[in-house]
């Protein structure tokens, strides 16, 4: 049985005061025993906030991004080192927003993952297709282009200390979801994809669905066989929705 991850990507949105309530309702809202893993990840300016005010409690502690380099003279730039020293688990990587505005390739990414693993960070690996390449009927072979890139760089057993996060581009913040059956599609493609290298790394993969999940629509995405939880951007912003995301992925 894998255990389900709810991440919430708040993107670069939030000021002390509004990061301040969301964290604090959060905090109260999750109830103890609870099976599923809740993840935030903030922007990293506020990272160090959300780091103490989530001391003690059930939420973790995720980066939106971070460089391929190791400390240096990288300015602007947040090392996989300084992830870690603030309290951080996990970091998402290869978001499409990061692919398409801030072009970063497959090859970039996989690096990024390495470096990550290198030092104890849980890469979120995000894969996706476009519109496009989903009406061209590419999607399965553009995700398959993605995940390879990484397996051909820190093998199955990097992969094994991963996440991947299915994330079709033209779902994110759009307000279409993918249907249950096209998420499915395509992580169990995904797990085939890694099967066929290790059977036990496959069953054992967590692979979360991203893209417009809302607080009514993830019970059903979260009851597809091979949807091991959500990466969720918007909704992660409202602490209600967010806390009802999260109770859908514990219910099923
Ligand atoms: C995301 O940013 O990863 C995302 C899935 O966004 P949204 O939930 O808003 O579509």
């Amino acid at each position: 049985m894998r255990a389900r991850v709810v991440v919430g990507n708040w993107k670069m949105n939030g000021r002390h005061e509004s990061i301040d309530q969301l964290v604090k309702a959060l905090v109260k809202g999750l109830k103890p025993g609870g099976q599923v893993e809740v993840v935030v990840c903030p922007s990293s300016i506020y990272i160090y906030q959300v780091c103490s005010l989530i001391e003690g409690s059930l939420v973790l502690l995720g980066a939106q991004n971070m460089s391929e380099h190791d400390d240096g003279a990288y300015t602007g730039e947040l090392s996989a080192g300084m992830l870690k020293d603030h309290g951080c688990r996990y970091v998402v990587l290869g978001h499409s927003e990061r692919r398409s505005l801030f072009g970063e390739t497959d090859e970039l990414v996989a690096e990024k993952v390495k470096v990550a693993l290198a030092v104890g960070l849980t890469p979120i690996l995000c894969v996706g297709e476009t519109l496009n390449e989903r009406e061209s009927g590419s999607t399965l072979a553009v995700v398959s282009r993605q995940v390879r890139s990484v397996i051909d760089l820190v093998g199955v057993t990097g992969v094994s200390q991963s996440l991947v996060a299915y994330e079709p581009v033209w779902a994110i913040g759009t307000g279409e979801t993918a249907t249950p059956a096209q998420a499915q599609e395509v992580h169990l493609a995904i797990r085939r994809q890694v099967g066929e290298i290790d059977k036990t790394v496959a069953d054992e993969l967590r692979i979360l669905y991203g893209g417009s999940v809302k607080a009514d629509n993830a019970e059903e995405l979260f009851g597809q066989p091979d949807i091991d939880g959500g990466l969720i951007g918007g909704a992660s912003l409202r602490v209600d929705e967010f806390l009802s995301i999260c109770a859908a992925a514990e219910m099923n």
